[in-house]
C-alpha cells in the first residue's frame, strides 16, 4: 500500500491518514492476484482539500479522473482567489464610503477595515457553503485573508504621508486572496501533521 501522501498536490499525512482519504476509482478489468499485498491499481491518496473533488469522478477510470481532478483544482483555486479578492475589496471599498460619510480620518480607516474583514469572512463562508474550501480549513483561509488585508492596510498607512484611504480597498484586495490561499494550505498541512 502507497502511503498517504496527496497525489495532487504532494502533501504528506502519513502522522493522520484519516485528514485524507483513500480514493477507489472505477476499475476497467479485473486486477490480477498478487502473491504479496500490493498497492490497488485504481486507488489513490488525496488530502483534505483535493479528497472532494477526486470522489466526484470516482465513477471514472484513475487515468480519465486524474487530469479532470487536477482541473478541477486549479480551478477552484483561481475562484476562491478572484471571489474572495472582489467581494472583499468591494466590501472595504463599501466600508469607506459608509465610514467617509460619518467623516474624518478615523471613520474612513474604521469603516475600510469593518467592511474588509466582513468580507473576508464572508467569502470563506460562502465558498463552504457551495463546496469550494473544505469545513476544516475554513477558519484559518478566513484568518489568512484578515491579515492579508490588515498587512496591505499597514502598507497603505505606513507608505504614504498623506493617508491615502482608498488605496486598501484595492491593494488590499489581491493581498486578501493571497493571505486566504496561504490559510487554506497552511490549514491542510497542519492538518496531516496532528496525531489522533
Ligand atoms: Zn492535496
Amino acid at each position: 500500500m502507497k502511503p498517504p501522501i496527496c497525489s495532487i498536490c504532494g502533501i504528506d499525512f502519513r502522522a493522520n491518514p484519516g485528514s485524507g482519504q483513500l480514493v477507489r476509482f472505477y476499475q476497467p478489468e479485473p486486477e490480477p492476484k498478487l502473491d504479496r499485498p500490493g498497492h490497488p491499481k485504481n486507488a489513490e491518496w488525496f488530502c483534505v482539500i483535493h479528497q472532494g473533488p477526486a470522489v466526484a469522478l470516482e465513477s471514472l477510470s484513475i487515468k480519465e479522473a486524474e487530469p479532470r481532478i487536477r482541473k478541477t483544482s486549479i480551478q477552484r483555486t483561481l475562484s476562491l482567489f478572484i471571489g474572495t479578492s472582489v467581494l472583499s475589496g468591494l466590501m472595504a471599498l463599501g466600508g469607506l464610503l459608509v465610514g467617509g460619510f460619518f467623516g474624518g480620518t478615523l471613520g474612513l480607516f474604521v469603516g475600510t477595515i469593518a467592511g474588509g474583514t466582513s468580507g473576508v469572512i464572508a467569502s470563506g463562508l460562502i465558498a463552504a457553503a457551495l463546496d469550494f474550501l473544505p469545513r476544516p480549513v475554513v477558519p484559518s483561509s478566513i484568518v489568512g485573508g484578515a491579515l492579508g488585508f490588515l498587512m496591505a492596510a499597514a502598507l497603505a498607512i505606513g507608505g504614504s504621508t498623506s493617508f491615502n484611504s482608498a488605496l486598501i480597498p484595492l491593494a488590499g484586495s489581491l493581498f486578501i486572496g493571497c493571505g486566504f490561499l496561504l490559510g487554506r494550505r497552511h490549514a491542510a498541512r497542519r492538518l496531516a501533521m496532528e496525531s489522533e
